[in-house]
């Protein structure tokens, strides 16, 4: 184990040919902020954000499909507090509010149970986002409410899965040099679930925490391996070669693989989780959500695949902050653009 003030020493110093590294998380993309990682490194070292913020990925066909549920009478939109205040092509959910919308924000999908029982002729659709470290406690959800039988919770699902996203990014071009594996969601599928990828375009990934430390080890170790396939896994004390085969199953009794709509990258095949037929009585209508009209002056499409650095959208700064957002990446505090904002990255 190399000693990190060796790590910190050799980032700094680094020389060599130019690296370029991504990370796919959107909790690694602030904890990078946070700890002013990019500070550490060397010209030579360049750290992009991808896609990796399950809010930022989101199309905007997806919130207006949430805007009219939480308008329709007999119907509430349930959602976590970051998606409020992302804009659809009429407003956002903030806005629907205002104008006598029916939201409430919850910490947990299983808060849902409370409300549909407390209010059984209310229809409580669940803004069902994220990647494979959210979906299980989706599962869970509908596992609670078979139990205690109740009928009216619906999902509106965006589900995503990680890999065919870092596919896809591999496919555009080979200006990434190795991975920061996400932390989060190789706790549920596990490292080994990154070796074809590894494999298929010769790159390293390695699998970090979320402390200043563990992410400078697998910079340092992506680093040193420049040009070498392989899977490291630096957070073994979390993530296992596996992952939580519990949390698989359950996944797997409810949702099965579908195509998915990414914000800025398209329709990506197999790319997304949508539920199956046996539970689609509980879907609130999620087919065909591949629409999104961002703002013409939003470059969020380009962000998010690491293609522009926040600081390069002319409206950065400007006609964009997160107190007035014009994209989804300047709303989330995982998104790319917020993180660079509140923590100058970058510029
Ligand atoms: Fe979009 Fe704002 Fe980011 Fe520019 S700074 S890409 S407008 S979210």
């Amino acid at each position: 184990m190399t000693d990190i003030y060796e790590i910190k020493r050799f980032l700094k110093e680094y020389d060599g040919p130019p690296v370029r590294l991504m990370e796919v998380c959107g909790t690694h993309t602030a904890a990078i902020a946070r700890n002013g990682i990019p500070g550490m490194l060397s010209e030579n070292v360049q750290l992009v954000s991808g896609p990796g913020c399950p809010v930022c990925v989101t199309v905007t066909d997806y919130i207006d499909r949430l805007v009219s549920f939480a308008k329709k009478p007999g119907y509430a939109a349930v959602s976590f507090g970051d998606m409020l205040r992302v804009p659809g092509t009429r407003g956002n959910l903030s806005d629907a509010r205002s104008d006598g919308g029916d939201i409430r924000m919850v910490y947990s999908p299983s808060d849902t149970l409370a409300l549909a029982q407390h209010e059984p002729d209310t229809t409580f659709v669940f803004a069902a986002v994220g990647f494979e470290t959210t979906t299980p406690a989706y599962a869970l959800l509908l596992a609670e409410a078979e139990k205690l039988e109740i009928s009216n919770i619906r999902l509106l699902t965006a589900l995503k899965t990680m890999p065919a996203a870092i596919d896809w990014v591999c496919r555009q071009s080979d200006s990434i040099d190795g991975f920061l594996a996400p932390g989060n969601v190789s706790v549920i599928t596990g490292s080994d679930v990154f070796s074809a990828l590894s494999q298929t375009y010769r790159i390293p990934f390695a699998v970090a925490g979320f402390e200043g430390e563990s992410l400078l080890a697998a910079i340092y170790a992506l680093v040193k391996r420049h040009g070498s396939p392989g899977v490291l896994n630096l957070y073994p004390c979390a993530v296992t070669a596996q992952g939580n085969r519990m949390a698989q199953d359950i996944t797997a009794k409810y949702f099965e693989p579908c195509d998915a709509a990414w914000r800025g990258m398209g329709t990506i095949r197999a790319s997304g989780m949508m539920l199956r037929k046996t539970y689609a009585h509980y879907d609130a209508g999620s087919a065909g959500l591949d629409l999104d009209h961002t703002n013409a002056y939003c470059r969020c499409a380009q962000v998010l695949i690491g293609e522009l650095l926040p600081s390069g959208c002319p409206s950065f700064g400007k006609a964009c902050s997160p107190h007035a957002p014009l994209g989804a990446c300047m709303v989330s505090a995982e998104g790319s653009c917020y993180q660079y904002f509140i923590n100058h990255r970058g510029y």
